[in-house]
């Protein structure tokens, strides 16, 4: 086995990982190594309307799945899928790229638990530091809440699509004013609404791949090793002495190798990655890592447990001239994006000298709009398409800050993405084939209760680190969630009521609910039919997280306990789930991790914004 020696050692060069590595890595005299799963991003990560073609794929995507405890009764195969990013920038990578921190009472209410130094005004520099905001028109913005001079870009897609001009003034004619969602003050019980800031950069995504490791991959202090996959941490001594050494991992062709870190052993590999590896390396519940044949090395049983995620359930509508039509949306992902099987032109480009003129047409015109966006960054395929969102408190408790969020989304997809990606089969729909007609407008609105109570947990499904743990989500375990998300979705059907212009088309109800609840369009869906399509499709936002809690698996320096030299830096040291989306403060962890380190450590990172 080959063995290398560092000062620290990384494992995940996700959201927060790759964020660390190149901040610890700005002191020429500390040598850090970055292990990461996966290799470097494919073209299509670039390109942020061509989102979806990045889950369910192995090269890019972990593909877990989970158990959907009180949902899922609709979607394909009873199980939820769990998307996690496996590449340089991690889940940056793969996610819809919105731009949300939570509410400043999030953060408030972490440090009140006892996250000391969490709270919104500890916090909000280190989301300042990394932001580099191109200012936009289009939105409400709290100038002192932002930066534009960090690496991270964010911005607001252009041109605006109209239709989500008109969620913003729907969500305001339903009593949620406009104004920045990430400001200082995102407003009382009333909330926010707004087009979503994105990570985005001239109409291109921007995953901490690219604003953090990409610029600096010439620093000779900095390893960073694609398609190394963690096995365990290394440690030494016992009890009170126990200290993390380094990180066994496994190369691309399947050989071993050990990293020694004389200073730190940091795990960011996600709310999945990182309590697994604690778990495989034997930390977590003896009694449970026994049962897989683990030894216990630290008895440490909050491992894996307290996961909270989001779920949303999706308000379907008819809205043809409103919403963007999948026809339109092929057209401006460029020629290869209207390839057999799924489009008009040959699968092999080199058949098109004998197209038809009126297909030659075509393509000549996604490639128009394909050169149009990689050179003005602008166009259709600038967004997710996940364009829009509304914040308010729904008054059933949570009162430190909105316990409610509803995203918009400016397209309908196809039948092979609902099926394929979404696990919503064809039979949610009454006539998939005029409802979801490629040529048709469709928007989805989508209630998503952000302050869920109900718990799930990680856990080893065998001791080898390259298995897939077991995933119980256990949606819907605590009632309130269930209370919450029908008071969304009234929220959300409230807004389509209110659209401005010749509003929107019919609510799709699936057929079998519809007769089951005796639905009639003209009275609207009884509360019993809205949690019926909750527990039906609702489907998960992808923002797992507290799995490595600070509190219980961490100390508020991040540092695990009982052990020497060892930390979490991502996603599973929340206390609690944000409200909003997460990748923005596992980006804030990231930065204010680095400055924890360096400080501890005496490195001369460049600026210190907290520490
Ligand atoms: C489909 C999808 C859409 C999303 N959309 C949004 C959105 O629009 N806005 C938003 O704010 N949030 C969104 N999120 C959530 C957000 O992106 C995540 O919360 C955030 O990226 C988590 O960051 P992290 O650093 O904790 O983990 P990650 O970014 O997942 O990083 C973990 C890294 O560790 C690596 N790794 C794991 N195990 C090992 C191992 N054993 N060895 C080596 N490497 C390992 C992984 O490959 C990965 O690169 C979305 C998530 C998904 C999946």
């Amino acid at each position: 086995m080959s063995s290398e020696q560092f000062d620290f050692v990384v494992v995940g060069a996700g959201s927060a990982g790759a964020v660390l590595a190149s901040r610890l890595s700005e002191d020429p005299g500390c040598r850090v190594c970055l292990l990461e799963a996966g290799g470097p991003p494919p073209p299509a990560e670039m390109m942020p309307a061509a989102v979806a073609s990045l889950q369910n794929n192995p090269e890019t995507d972990w593909m877990f799945d989970g158990d959907p405890g009180g949902v899922g009764k609709g979607v394909i195969g009873g199980r939820m899928m769990v998307p996690r990013g496996k590449m340089l920038g991690g889940t940056s990578g793969i996610n819809y790229m919105a731009y949300v921190r939570g509410h400043p009472g999030d953060f408030d209410s972490w440090a009140e638990s006892g996250a000391a130094g969490w709270s919104y005004n500890d916090v909000l520099p280190y989301f300042k530091k990394s932001e580099g905001l191109s200012p936009s028109g289009d939105v409400v913005i709290d100038g002192d809440a932002h930066n534009t001079e960090g690496p991270l870009g964010v911005s607001v897609r252009g041109p605006v699509l109209t239709s989500a001009q008109q969620f913003v003034q729907a969500a305001s004619a339903a009593g949620i004013p406009p104004g920045d969602y990430n400001g200082r003050n995102r407003g009382g019980p009333d909330g926010v609404s707004s087009l979503f800031q994105t990570t985005t950069k001239n109409g291109m995504r921007s995953s901490t791949y690219h604003a953090f490791l990409e610029p600096v991959a010439d620093r000779q202090n900095l390893t960073i090793v694609p398609h190394a996959m963690a096995q365990r941490v290394t440690f030494e001594g016992e009890g009170e002495a126990l200290r993390a050494t380094g990180v066994e991992y496994r190369d691309a062709d399947g050989n071993t190798h050990h990293v020694t870190a004389t200073k730190e052993v940091v795990l960011s590999a996600g709310a999945v990655g990182s309590p697994q590896l604690l778990m495989v390396s034997g930390v977590g519940d003896a009694d449970e890592l026994a049962e897989v044949g683990v030894d216990s090395v630290h008895h440490l049983p909050a491992v894996g447990k307290h996961l909270k995620d989001h779920l949303h359930t999706g308000l379907y509508f008819e809205a043809d001239g409103v919403g963007e039509s999948m026809a339109e949306i092929a057209v401006s992902l460029g020629p290869d994006a209207l390839r057999a099987p799924a489009g008009p032109l040959p699968a092999d480009p080199a058949e098109d000298e004998n197209l038809p003129p009126e297909l030659a047409g075509l393509k000549a015109e996604a490639e128009r709009r394909l050169t149009e966006w990689a050179t003005t960054g602008r166009g259709i395929p600038s967004s997710s398409l996940y364009d829009a969102v509304a914040f308010f408190s729904s008054g059933l408790g949570d009162e430190h800050s909105h316990d409610i969020q509803i995203g918009f989304l400016a397209c309908g997809y196809t039948p092979d993405i609902w099926r394929d990606v979404f696990r919503i089969d064809d039979n949610y729909f009454e006539d998939p084939a005029t409802q979801l007609d490629p040529m048709k407008g469709v928007v989805v609105i989508l209630p998503n209760p952000v302050l869920p109570r109900s718990e799930g947990s990680i856990t080893l499904a065998s001791a080898d680190a390259s298995a897939k743990p077991i995933i119980n989500l256990n949606y819907f375990d605590d009632p309130h969630d269930v209370k919450v998300m029908v008071a969304a979705m009234r929220k959300g059907l409230e807004i389509a009521a209110a659209w401005p212009g010749d509003g929107l088309g019919a609510l799709m109800v699936p057929p079998k609910l519809a007769k089951a609840h005796r639905y009639d369009a003209a009275e609207g869906p009884s509360d019993a039919l809205l949690e019926d399509m909750a527990r039906h499709y609702s489907i998960t936002v992808y923002h797992l997280v507290s799995t490595c809690r600070m509190g219980d698996v961490v100390d508020s320096d991040l540092k695990v306990f009982g052990i020497d030299g060892l930390r979490v830096v991502d996603a599973s040291i929340m206390p609690n789930i944000v409200s909003g989306n997460t990748n923005a403060a596992s980006i804030m962890i990231g930065e204010k991790g680095a400055e924890l380190v360096a400080a501890e450590h005496g490195l001369s990172i460049g600026e210190m914004v907290g520490v």
